[in-house]
């Protein structure tokens, strides 16, 4: 999965740091990050704090990978000439790319900026007194200098669920209206108020018009395109297997077999990892 970075270590920790010419510098405009791939070594390098011109304005520490440290730079951030050769890339342009097995650690360290920067993107102003916010410099937090109103980042839980027939030899596979054509299993959004098991039992009735029994934790994903923490779920149809789906979400819904299922191009998600576990034989 994305997350997998092993043996490289990512570490989350705010705490204020100094920069320096060689760290790591992400620069998003409109969603989209100055980045450049080589196809020959199929990897991915991001601009470094020095090619910035010296203008540019103070970088925030977002995190580090191993020893390199990764900062976000400021909107008004001035290219300079050392930067010709990258190009702007939507995080799903990049996620396309064919990458060598050492480059996807700076998939992950990308998408992992990206979740910060459209927080810091979205959260300029104080919602309570609309007063500009500042950063925080003790945790990753912004702070309203007049109401003192704190704001940390935004993460939107939800969750994938592998739904299985009764006899447990197929899984229920969707394709969704807009956004991703690859196959897909049942997702959405926990509600106010809601466990994540009743998250569960509720997507599956909405977008299938399932009851659902068994449901059982697999394992979970941070996924940076929403700023979603994504929690996966097995479980079998109770009773009804008959698909009832919504139309207005999916272009697709059907009960697959483990022969036919039909994977992602890559495997970069936790969806992708269920259903490559469920078309393997394995133990869920
Ligand atoms: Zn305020």
């Amino acid at each position: 999965m994305i997350q997998d970075i092993f043996p490289a270590k990512f570490y989350n920790h705010y705490k204020e740091q100094k920069f320096c010419a060689s760290d790591s510098a992400f620069f998003f405009s409109e969603g989209k990050v100055l980045a450049r791939y080589n196809q020959e070594s199929q990897s991915l390098s991001f601009p470094t704090w020095g090619d910035f011109h010296s203008q540019s304005g103070v970088p925030t520490y977002l995190f580090s990978i191993d020893n390199q440290k990764y900062f976000l730079m400021p909107e008004k951030a001035a290219l300079s000439a050392d930067l010709f050769d990258f190009s702007f890339y939507t995080l799903r342009q990049l996620r396309d790319l064919p990458l060598a097995t050492e480059a996807k650690t700076s998939l992950f360290a990308v998408f992992s900026a990206y979740h910060l920067w459209k927080w810091y993107d979205d959260n300029k102003f104080c919602g309570h007194c609309g007063h500009p916010l500042e950063h925080d410099f003790v945790e990753r937090a912004l702070f309203c200098p007049v109401c003192k109103s704190k704001i940390y980042p935004r993460i939107n839980p939800a969750v994938i669920i592998g739904i299985l027939n009764q006899t447990k030899d197929k899984i229920l596979i969707t394709k969704y209206r807009t956004g991703y054509a690859h196959s897909a299993l049942v997702a959405g959004f926990t509600e106010f108020g809601e466990t994540l098991e009743q998250t569960v039992e509720r997507e599956v009735m909405e977008e299938v018009g399932l009851k659902v029994k068994n449901i059982r934790y697999y394992k979970s994903q941070p996924w940076a395109l929403a700023q979603d923490i994504l929690a996966g779920f097995f479980c079998e149809v109770d009773g009804d297997e008959t698909i009832r789906m919504d139309e207005g979400e999916l272009k697709y819904a059907e009960w697959v077999s483990r022969e036919e299922v039909e994977l992602q191009p890559n495997d970069y998600s936790l969806t992708n990892e269920m259903m490559k576990l469920f078309k393997s034989g394995g133990s869920i």
